[in-house]
């Protein structure tokens, strides 16, 4: 299939591309369009052939559901049975904006979106090209992240060419995404709402809203608890390249680990921050490497803020299936505010290869460490 590009220009010239690509998803096709949170694979959600368009272009597990995308508040009522007052509270808090809410669905919502469950995920994005985009459409847009399944999140339109173009109508660009990690996911049918996936919506923010919420404990990466966002179960974000999340006091030896496998010759990338990416170039030129070793080590820093972080996260993951080094080594971060979708994010990338300090000796989380973190 030809892929159409189109750049979006912030000006008039915007509403006939609008139109091309709502005139694709009205005709059943799947359009890639930018969101404040990541790009998403767009297709008129209340036809299944075109939802099944979705799973067959990205690989994706047919039991993983789709979000439904509106670009009006009163459009979410023929989706559902009902609202009740925690969803309605955090509507009018979130709205538009990173927040999908799981309700109730109503009869129209295809099998096909909600993966056969009586709920329905539905979100109203803050995202101007997102919502013109819609609005053109007339119709909700199912929409899931515009990676191949199992890839990170794309947050650039050239992210999103690279694993769509010959798989979908049309490749809508608008630039980087804001916020960079999927929104916050929230059950509201449950008595307490329930945190199904973190996102740009934080924990204390739904608090302020809610006085009362949970996090689904399956999140704390526990294998007893089975996720109750079906898409939480599977592998995810994940670079080619085997990767370590050093947590806590484990941040610390970074820069040991680091040394340790570059002198077994490794390619060692590292994704940190950029006081530590500064720590470790001093400590490299301290070293005196040769210049084969320094020229194997590929530091990948944020910046300074989570919000950077969460910004740049999939970018720079992306990017080490560009360079492939041998071994990434991460740091890992607090867990307030959009920390805690950071390193959600960050321990599936890692598949849960995560180093803790136990009493003053490193260890792994599950499993054995890699000798080079022995020495
Ligand atoms: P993505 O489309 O990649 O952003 O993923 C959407 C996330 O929302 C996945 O983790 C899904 O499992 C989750 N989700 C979608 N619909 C529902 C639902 N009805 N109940 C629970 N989780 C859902
Ligand atoms: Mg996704």
């Amino acid at each position: 299939m030809q892929t159409c590009y189109w750049k979006l220009q912030n000006n008039e010239q915007d509403a006939e591309v609008m139109s091309k690509a709502a005139a694709f998803i009205q005709a059943g096709e799947v359009v890639a369009f930018p969101t404040e949170t990541v790009y998403g694979l767009g297709a008129n959600g209340l036809n299944s052939e075109a939802v099944a368009k979705i799973f067959a272009a990205k690989g994706r597990p047919n039991d993983n559901p789709l979000i439904l995308h509106i670009a009006d508040v009163k459009d979410v009522e023929p989706l559902t049975t009902g609202l009740n007052e925690n969803a309605k509270a955090l509507m009018e808090a979130f709205w538009p904006g990173p927040l999908t809410l799981v309700i109730n669905k109503s009869a129209i919502v295809p099998d096909a979106v909600s993966a056969g469950l009586s709920t329905v995920a539905v979100r109203y994005p803050s995202n101007k090209f997102a919502q013109q985009l819609i609005k053109a459409c007339g119709c909700p847009v199912a929409a899931p992240s515009a990676n191949i399944s199992g890839r990170p999140s794309p947050t650039n339109a050239q992210d999103v060419w690279e694993d769509m173009h010959g798989k979908v109508a049309a490749v809508l660009d608008g630039g980087n995404c804001g916020i960079g990690l999927e929104s916050t996911v929230v059950d509201t049918t449950e008595p307490v709402p329930v945190i199904l996936r973190p996102g740009g919506i934080t924990y204390e923010m739904l608090m302020e809203v809610l006085g009362e919420v949970e996090i689904d404990p399956a999140l704390q990466g526990d294998a007893n608890y089975k996720p109750k966002a079906p898409g939480m179960k599977y592998r995810h974000y994940a670079p080619k390249s085997a990767m370590y999340l050093l947590e806590s006091e484990g941040a610390k030896l970074l820069p040991k680990f680091a040394g340790n496998a570059l002198a077994e010759g490794k390619r060692v990338g590292v994704l940190c921050s950029k006081e530590t990416a500064e720590a470790l170039r001093a400590d490299c030129k301290g070293l005196n490497l040769p210049a084969e070793a320094s020229e194997k080590l590929l530091i990948s820093s944020w910046g300074e803020s989570l919000e950077e972080l969460a910004a740049n996260l999939f970018y720079l993951l992306r990017d080490f299936d560009r360079t492939m080094p041998d071994v990434i080594l991460a740091e890992g971060v607090s867990e307030s505010g959009i920390g805690l979708a950071v390193m959600n994010r960050m321990r599936k990338a890692a598949g849960y290869q995560i180093v803790i300090v136990v009493d003053g000796e490193p260890s792994l989380k599950i499993g054995e460490l890699p000798l080079f973190m022995l020495k």
